[in-house]
């Protein structure tokens, strides 16, 4: 049976033709924003409707950090398993959602790069993770009116499974579903060539995953540089189409004594100062058997500051759900994590 979620409006219409496109419309506006009309219960819409897959993927586990950040395991229908993270911020939330089950990318400080890739995600499967985000909100945050902000900086290289991708993306920006801008989605990638080059495409924003501009630190960090090095991919940055106050948002996991030198900060301008760039910091977190440390709080600070005075808008970012391996690069399912385990055990 076809999942409904994985059809834009206009697609379901033609699946289901007896509905028309108003009354499509009227499903969609109930499915995602719960607004009910007389229609729906209807025996026009059971009808229409009873060849097709409404189900959820299912919540498995669900673990709340300290500082508020909430981490679901999402159970699919073969019995694999992905990770969905809400993320609170100044009363507002994102959602980290995920792309694949697991990932091929081998990045050596990503919890989540240790499994492998077993699949790529379905569409329906990347919408059910944001829908199941929206209706927990709806219940345990009332107050909270708005639909959170997206990245897919889940389990998974989001590129690598371009046409999904997009075909959720634009599902998720449909005026009759959640309606978002493309400012509220944003893509992270690790320098995936293929889909970098189709980036404009998706109509959302783009994070990079640098964590160090010279290749031959880049290469020992993020396997898939050796492929496509950082002057493969400048030119794909170049010609993406940025909006009104778009950037590419360099995203720098900070290592302890790997890349945060003032000649890192250099060559990061050399490289990328002609784009509209920010910079986020994100110091290490460690995860049972990582390789690298945790900087200090005055190591990242003062690369901070490096950066700036190279003209670069830098932030800082606060590590969450640290406790519940819930922050970046951490992202495992449970069962994997324990033959992770038995890896490092046996090494
Ligand atoms: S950091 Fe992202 S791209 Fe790299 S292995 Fe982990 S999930 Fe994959």
């Amino acid at each position: 049976m076809l999942s409904f979620f994985q059809f834009l409006p206009a697609e379901f219409a033609q699946h289901a033709p007896s509905l028309g496109v108003n009354r499509v419309n009227d499903l969609y506006r109930f499915i995602y924003k719960h607004k009910r009309s007389s229609f729906i219960g209807s025996a026009a819409y059971l009808n229409a409707c009873s060849d097709y897959d409404f189900s959820l993927p299912a919540i498995k586990a669900l673990q709340k950090s300290g500082d508020g950040t909430v981490k679901f395991l999402v159970g699919l229908t073969d019995n694999q398993s992905v990770e969905m993270v809400i993320i609170p911020f100044k009363n507002k939330f994102s959602v980290c959602l995920s792309s694949q089950v697991g990932c091929g990318m081998n990045c050596q400080f990503c919890h989540t790069g240790t499994q492998g890739l077993q699949r790529n995600l379905a569409v329906h499967e990347i919408i059910g993770q944001y829908k199941i985000a929206v209706d927990w909100l709806k219940n345990h945050h009332p107050e909270y009116r708005a639909y959170p902000n997206i990245v897919f900086m889940g389990q998974g290289e989001p590129l690598h499974n371009f046409e999904n991708l997009k075909q959720a993306i634009a599902i998720l920006k449909s005026d009759v579903g959640y309606n978002l801008g493309m400012r509220q989605i944003c893509v992270s990638t690790a320098g995936y060539l293929p889909g970098l080059e189709r980036f404009n495409e998706l109509g959302c924003n783009i994070a990079f995953s640098l964590h160090s501009s010279f290749d031959e630190v880049r290469d020992t960090i993020i396997p898939i540089n050796k492929k496509w090095p950082l002057h493969s991919l400048v030119k794909s940055f170049e010609s993406i189409d940025y909006k009104n106050s778009q950037f590419l948002n360099i995203e720098y996991l900070v290592l302890q004594g790997v890349n945060h030198s003032e000649s890192d900060a250099q060559n990061i301008k050399k490289i990328f100062g002609h784009l509209p760039l920010t910079i986020n910091l994100i110091p290490f977190n460690p995860y049972p058997g990582s390789l690298w440390s945790r900087p200090t709080t005055f190591e990242v600070e003062q690369f901070a500051d490096c950066l700036r005075e190279q003209g670069i808008f830098t932030t800082i970012r606060t590590t969450k759900g640290d406790d519940i391996l819930a922050a970046c690069g951490q992202l495992k399912s449970k069962v994997d994590s324990h033959k992770m385990n038995d890896r490092f055990a046996k090494s």
